[in-house]
């Protein structure tokens, strides 16, 4: 008996070492709550009519030899385009800086949790960064922290046509946004009522009342394929959970049910957009001069970018010079861009500038 016990919590133990988690963003740290001072902002933050730009750039990792390329060019844009859709009703947008390849075997096999910092070397300031691995052992995805200006996606996860969500699932941790079940700071009932000693979708759960209580106990294997949850379950008070948010990008569950976020989850991410010091260098201003201030500008190695939502002019005048040459890869990217007097294009090997018409802020 003692030995079938004990083959039996081997083959257990087998099963969670792989077990495949579907994300990694671990939660540290107090809440991100808004004071009322910011709540009342959010009302007029809600009522934005032109969108939030965000810069987004792309790195597709493969091996040393250019062989086990995470994820090609069609697929890594089929994510792209569905995360755009998911935010557009939220007022968000993205200028997509660039898509490119980096050559590394170590980057293209990568542990999220132990590697982490094998990242810094590959991301780009002022931008999103989205990173795709042939190998990211155990999960589909990862944000790391909330929030955040960088996530991990494995090749598969880009590449499955049935997966519509983990890019933007990730991005909205990177937003801000918390799991609709999650339970760092308490596990959230399902009462709406204010009045009920139960109430605490304020400050429990992902923090949000207009996401509706979403059960913590088994998130990945409760939804039926009619979007339905089937876990019948209680919440702390003995409330049953009849209608969980099965069709939140912020939960598990079945993918093909997972397609929006509600308004608070687009008010709490664009309040952290214009709060979080970590979040407001990634966001584009609407009219980008640059050089911004009097002065010449000149790249001649390192990746970087300039980017406004509507407006880019490069080089204001004869005497504050844009000039790019040498290694440096620029990307200027914006609805419209304007190449005035002064700029000056000279890139040797290895170096490059993309001046590229942004579609996804229209
Ligand atoms: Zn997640």
């Amino acid at each position: 008996m003692k030995k079938i016990i004990i083959t039996f919590l081997a083959v257990m133990g087998l099963f969670a070492a792989n077990a495949q988690v579907e994300c990694g963003t671990k939660v540290t740290g107090p809440p991100i709550r808004f004071s009322t001072k910011q709540q009342d902002s959010l009302k007029a933050i809600l009522a934005v009519t032109t969108p939030y730009a965000v810069r987004v750039h792309i790195t597709v990792f493969a091996d040393d030899n250019g062989t086990n390329v995470a994820a090609t060019n069609a697929n890594v844009m089929r994510q792209f385009n569905n995360m755009v859709n998911q935010y557009q009703p939220q007022n968000i947008c993205f200028i997509l800086i660039d898509v490119r390849q980096v050559n590394s075997t170590d980057l293209n096999n990568h542990d999220a949790d132990t590697e982490e910092a094998d990242l810094n070397a590959y991301k780009i300031a002022g931008c999103l960064n989205i990173f795709i691995h042939n190998s990211l052992p155990g999960l589909n995805g990862t944000a790391y922290a909330i929030p955040n200006t960088y996530l991990s996606l494995s090749g598969a996860t880009v590449t499955s046509t049935t997966n519509l969500t983990t890019m933007g699932h990730e991005a909205g941790h990177c937003f801000g946004l918390y799991h609709t079940f999650e339970t760092a700071f308490g596990r959230e009932s399902v009462t709406r009522n204010s009045a009920n000693s139960c109430y605490d979708c304020g400050v429990d759960g992902d923090l949000l009342c207009d996401t509706a209580a979403d059960d913590p106990t088994d998130p990945n294997g409760q939804v039926n394929s009619s979007c339905t949850y089937i876990g019948g379950r209680t919440d702390e008070c003995g409330v049953a959970y009849t209608n969980t948010p099965t069709t939140n990008i912020m939960t598990y569950g079945d993918r093909a049910c997972r397609t929006i976020f509600t308004a608070g989850q687009g008010g709490r991410m664009r309040s952290m957009m214009i709060t979080s010091a970590t979040l407001i260098p990634i966001v584009a201003d609407n009219v980008v001069f640059a050089p911004a201030t009097n002065g010449p500008l000149t790249y001649t190695t390192g990746v970087g970018q300039d980017s406004g939502r509507d407006e880019l002019y490069i080089s204001n005048n004869t005497t504050d010079n844009y000039t790019v040459s040498g290694t440096a890869v620029r990307n200027l990217v914006s609805k419209k861009i304007y190449l005035k007097p002064g700029t000056r294009f000279a890139p040797a090997a290895g170096g490059q500038v993309h001046v590229k018409v942004n579609p996804y802020c229209n």
